[in-house]
């Protein structure tokens, strides 16, 4: 027999059958996004319930009945980050031709670790990399890699600048605590800077969280203060973390000026941009971002603000060397040779070893929409969040709180209440019920920030289906039902007295 019979083979009539029945079903799906509820708000019961308990399967089934099932369950019962009143932490609307870029990536299934592997889809992510320094504006020669996200693409860096900046052979001698290494961030910085010094054997101790100042920027006088401290008493510091874009109020730390201090103690400079960074394309806004050039290395993900779909982070390094210099290793069994100087190996970039195709759709949906199409979009993302801002400020029973990029926080406070506890503790609460109504009732999905201890609800748009009119809805969306939390908070006040 020429070909051997397996249960895994699809024929060609049954791929084409089944594969156009899967596309007109997200073509579908795509087209009615807006008229669904943002969530279903169904318990993990419930869905369970739904998927049913059976065990493994002994046989298989029929590619057609498998997709037909995939398709209900998700289509059905999920969260719908595309959907344009999604404004929840910081998840896109993903583009719709990354899900066809995932399809041909998975078809060719190039294993982009090394060179030889992969020789095609290396050059891809190579120009993506390229493409990625340019549209934020640094330069070209910036080198990194595609990792799964922004918490991969931090570590990615974090580790790259602490090779190259502690005072011994890390690669050789391991670390220790004697060694006394230090790091600095504005205490706004994400949770993981927290992962990388638990996980990379420095201990949170090593964290110098850093004061902010009245906009939310790391203090630039209190940084350099702890460092010259740190230095008194022996510490060895080896980095500062920059925020491009904070994940709770979307700050940008003054960038140049964490720079001066960088240069002036000889410290790695990381910028942590995962959400904030693509808002460099503006033209406008290219003072925001100033000295983001001297950053020795970057995170961004492009499936954030690149409306990638998941997943899709990136580590850019100034000298991308250091990034081999971290991770680079030659076992006898690798026959890729470096011989030609243009050959790049990407397991020698990162953490990972075989690697999928996640290039493609980057580098697909930037050719699709262009540097000007981004501008446009971005743009008009941080309009809307201006707007709901204004929209706050301008409603007497919301308190607009912060704005910065496309991030707003806000919070509901009736004017009248009649409680005994502390204003602030009352808001914080009814906020905070607000907010989880409001995940569940699936009109709109908004996530939290506590911001100087005030609880609020925060609006994210990174959502090319957003428009004017969502804006409107979802400030009479909260006024409603902050309305009928308020009411009930109240009403259990008094039947409690
Ligand atoms: C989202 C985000 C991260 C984490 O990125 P993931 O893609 O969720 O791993 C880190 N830092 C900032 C500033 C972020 O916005």
């Amino acid at each position: 027999m020429v070909n051997r019979e397996t249960p895994i083979e699809i024929s060609k009539e049954e791929f084409k059958k089944t594969g156009y029945q899967l596309i007109d079903t997200v073509a579908e799906f795509f087209d009615t996004i807006k008229t669904k509820p943002v969530t279903t708000g169904e318990s993990p019961k419930h869905l369970q319930a739904i998927l049913g308990n059976a065990s493994l399967p002994e046989d298989g089934e029929s590619p057609e009945e498998i997709l037909s099932t995939a398709s209900r369950l998700l289509l059905n019962h999920s969260l719908l980050n595309g959907h344009p009143k999604f404004f929840g932490y910081i998840t896109s609307s993903p583009a719709p031709i990354g899900a066809l870029a995932d399809l041909l990536a998975a078809a060719v299934n190039p294993n982009v670790g090394a060179n030889i592997l992969s020789p095609m889809a290396t050059e891809i992510e190579k120009q993506i990399i390229k493409w990625l320094a340019e549209f934020i504006g640094v330069n070209a020669n910036y080198g990194g890699v595609l990792v799964s996200g922004g918490n991969m693409a931090n570590f990615t860096a974090f580790l790259a600048g602490r090779t190259a900046k502690a005072p011994k052979n890390l690669k050789q001698n391991g670390i220790n605590t004697t060694d006394k290494l230090v790091v600095y961030c504005a205490k706004t910085t994400h949770t993981w800077i927290e992962k990388a010094v638990v996980l990379f054997g420095m201990g949170t101790n090593a964290i110098r969280w850093i004061e902010t100042d009245a906009s939310n920027k790391i203090n630039i006088e209190a940084l350099e203060q702890t460092i010259k401290e740190d230095l008194k008493n022996e510490y060895k510091p080896i980095m500062v973390v920059g925020n491009a874009g904070d994940v709770s109020t979307g700050a940008v730390d003054d960038l140049t000026s964490i720079a001066v201090v960088c240069k002036k103690y000889d410290l790695w400079f990381h910028v942590d941009g995962a959400y904030g960074i693509p808002a460099a394309v503006i033209p406008g806004l290219k003072n925001l971002f100033e000295g983001i050039e001297e950053a020795d290395s970057i995170a961004l993900d492009p499936h954030k603000w690149l409306y990638s779909p998941l997943e899709a982070g990136c580590t850019l390094v100034k000298d991308p060397n250091h990034l081999i210099e971290t991770y680079s290793s030659h076992p006898v069994y690798y026959n890729f040779s470096n011989d030609e100087p243009s050959t790049q190996n990407f397991y020698e970039y990162g953490l990972q070893n075989s690697r999928g195709f996640r290039a493609l759709k980057v580098w697909m949906i930037l050719q699709q929409v262009g540097r000007n199409g981004y501008i446009k979009m971005i743009g008009e993302d941080i309009r809307l969040s201006k707007l709901l801002f204004k929209l706050a400020e301008e409603n007497p029973e919301l308190e607009a709180i912060t704005q910065n990029l496309s991030i707003t926080t806000l919070r509901y406070a009736p004017q009248n209440y009649y409680n005994t506890e502390n204003r602030e503790t009352y808001l914080n609460k009814l906020n905070e019920a607000l907010l989880n109504n409001s995940q569940q009732g699936g009109e709109v999905f908004l996530s939290n920030a506590v911001v100087n201890e005030k609880y609020c609800l925060r609006s994210c748009i990174v959502n090319f289906r957003t428009s004017e009119k969502d804006i409107q809805e979802v400030i009479e969306i909260i006024v409603r039902e902050g309305r009928k939390v308020h009411n009930q908070l109240q009403h259990q006040t008094t039947v409690h007295k």
